[in-house]
């Protein structure tokens, strides 16, 4: 336990001036003894809601996390700030361990990291039931429901910490979960007693692009080149197999890509993922295995060569880029194909019915996003239960509108030939009746004779697939994957040709938005002063060495924000130096002197 005031923690060993937005106010409920339940986007600081009580509490806090792979890290960067802490798990040598359980039983940690299966084993929880616990923090708490997108049969199992230390707060902290899975998560942990704090889920400085899959290698490829060279990114793969392809490509065209998914030697996965964590322009190209709980600040890119498998997904994938809080891109390359498979997925799964059309119904929510025409931003906020914004004007779609067109008599057309036709059959044969082609299909199953055979000579295929598209998109018609991707409409389409409601729809123009036109450069992060730049490089140089010689990420050292607010604010002094924000008292002594000199010399020579 460490004395003093939540906001002096915050200041002096954090090195922060204030909390944001509901960070005070969760911190004074649980230091209280309440329980509670926070939701905040990826990087909104939900950490500092569980260490903070820790520390001004008697006793150790427990923070449940399923990251083993990352305990050590964030352990180190505890330990970097003068906190004292360690983690317990499968990955941890035995006398490693034994030294932890040690502190915990003289009071000389405050801060214990644990997997949920170690927690749960009768030896922890009766080495539990000897010491004063500070508090439960269960991050990560969307694991605990089967309708978040990482369900974690363990975590249903936590429940026991309510029964057993029913005197001791339990913080549940989660980034993703939409109001079922909220109401869920509060159930199963026991949280209703307590408070539910949600944070706005914007991420203003996350901007959001979706296009067409045409050639999406190339352009990624042009896109990074273009915007994010010598950056840290993610690209995500649907499958192994891809993520090794692109892996390789990138590599070919000279970037520093590394490959990442579960089928690979654990090993070799450990060390990408530090290579990726330490770097400064790694790309790391992955399935969605990898990035639960990196908390790098200053990975400047996210791409999805996929469509993810449902918004919540895919806000907390992006949801990586930009946690410093300086610009940052998410990139998606979407198609109809990548949809039929994800449906296959879910198809084949061994869930149950419901389970399967809750996610079917996701899957509709996310291809919606893909195909819409109004601000990206505002439908993921409405998803999430934010109230309604205006426009962004930071998406592609507020940045360069889609030119749309009244797509009623088009939209009458598509779907009476579905009608027609006996609603089994895909886009293909559909275009070939609006068409009027007689294939050897149309004639086989007498299409010529359907009253749509030929209404539709006004369009090429593209626009046609692209309205079908939207039709699908809107709702009022719907693919069967289980039929081949026979087209049936549904009630909302029934009601459209009976009503005969107005439609409008977004316009094919031959080149759907590609990376490269959605693109517009993102406000320059750059320091403007030549100068500057220069001594910003030199900080970053110095940090480099510091990380390697200490085996560390360079940003548990200091963040680019820190470095940057350095180079502006060029400080000769210790005193003036630790006023700026991520210079807390242990690293203001590690590594303030380094640093003022580094800065003086900077300014020796350019004076
Ligand atoms: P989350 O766990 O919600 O994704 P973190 O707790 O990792 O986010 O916080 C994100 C970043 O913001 C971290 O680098 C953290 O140090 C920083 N941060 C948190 N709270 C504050 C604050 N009050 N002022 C400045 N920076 C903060
Ligand atoms: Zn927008």
């Amino acid at each position: 336990m460490m004395h003093g005031a939540p906001l002096d923690i915050l200041r002096n060993i954090y090195g922060y001036p204030e909390f944001r937005g509901q960070q005070r106010a969760v911190i004074e409920h649980v230091i209280a003894g309440n329980n509670a339940f926070v939701l905040m986007p990826t990087g909104g600081g939900k950490s500092l809601c569980y260490q903070i009580p820790a520390l001004c509490r008697e006793g150790v806090g427990i923070v449940i996390s399923p990251l083993i792979a990352l305990m050590q890290d964030q352990v180190e960067a505890l330990k970097l700030l003068g906190i004292r802490a360690g983690a317990i798990n499968s990955a941890m040598p035995p006398n490693v361990i034994s030294g932890v359980i040690a502190a915990m039983r003289n009071g000389a940690i405050d801060l214990v990291y644990v997997a949920p299966e170690r927690l749960l084993t009768p030896d922890f929880l009766s080495l539990l039931s000897e010491i004063r616990i500070a508090l439960f923090a269960i991050d990560e708490a969307h694991c605990v429901s089967q309708w978040g997108h990482d369900f974690r049969p363990h975590y249903t199992q936590l429940v026991a910490l309510a029964e057993r230390f029913p005197g001791v707060p339990r913080i549940a902290l989660t980034a993703t979960a939409d109001t079922p899975t909220r109401t869920d998560i509060v159930e199963r942990l026991r949280l209703a007693d307590g408070r539910t704090f949600i944070a706005g889920f914007d991420r203003p400085n996350i901007r959001y692009h979706i296009v067409e899959k045409k050639n999406a290698k190339q352009e990624l490829l042009e896109f990074i080149r273009k915007f994010h060279a010598g950056e840290c990114g993610i690209v995500y793969c649907l499958s192994r197999a891809k993520v090794e392809e692109m892996a390789a490509w990138l590599r070919e065209q000279g970037m520093n890509a590394l490959p990442y998914h579960a089928g690979m030697e654990s090993a070799d996965r450990a060390r990408h993922q530090d290579a990726f964590l330490k770097g400064e322009s790694v790309i790391m190209v992955a399935t969605i295995a990898f990035g639960m709980g990196i908390d790098k600040p200053d990975v400047r890119f996210v791409a999805h060569l996929h469509i993810p498998k449902n918004i919540e997904a895919y806000y907390q994938e992006t949801g990586r880029a930009g946690r410093d809080g300086l610009p940052a891109d998410a990139m998606m390359f979407y198609s109809a194909g990548d949809a039929a498979t994800l449906r296959g997925f879910i198809e084949q799964s061994d869930a149950q019915d419901s389970q399967k059309r809750i996610e079917h119904h996701k899957l509709n929510a996310l291809l919606g996003l893909c195909e819409a025409s109004c601000c990206r931003r505002r439908i993921m906020l409405e998803y999430f239960g934010d109230a309604e914004s205006n426009p962004c004007g930071n998406c592609d779609i507020c940045l360069t509108p889609p030119e749309t067109f009244d797509g009623t008599v088009a939209a009458q057309k598509a779907i009476s030939c579905v009608y027609r036709t006996g609603q089994r059959f895909g886009v293909g044969q559909l275009v070939d009746v609006l068409h009027g082609k007689e294939t050897e299909r149309v004639l086989r199953f007498g299409h010529n004779h359907a009253s749509t055979f030929g209404i539709g000579k006004e369009f090429g295929k593209p626009q046609w697939q692209s309205i079908y598209r939207q039709l699908v998109a809107q709702g009022l018609l719907k693919v069967d994957v289980a039929q081949h991707g026979g087209i049936s409409i549904t009630e909302h389409g029934l009601r459209f040709l009976k009503e005969k409601e107005t439609l409008r729809l977004r316009k094919y123009t031959g080149k759907e938005r590609t990376a490269r036109e959605a693109r517009t450069a993102t406000p320059p992060a750059m320091l403007e002063q030549e100068a500057d730049q220069q001594l910003f490089a030199a900080l970053k140089m110095l940090r480099r060495e510091l990380a390697t010689q200490e085996n560390l990420p360079p940003y548990v050292i200091f963040h680019d924000k820190t470095l940057r607010e350095l180079v502006l604010r060029k400080p000769f002094s210790l005193d003036e130096m630790s006023g700026i924000s991520g210079i807390g008292q242990a690293k203001l002594a590690r590594y303030g002197e380094v640093f003022l000199k580094a800065i003086a010399e900077h300014q020796a020579a350019t004076s």
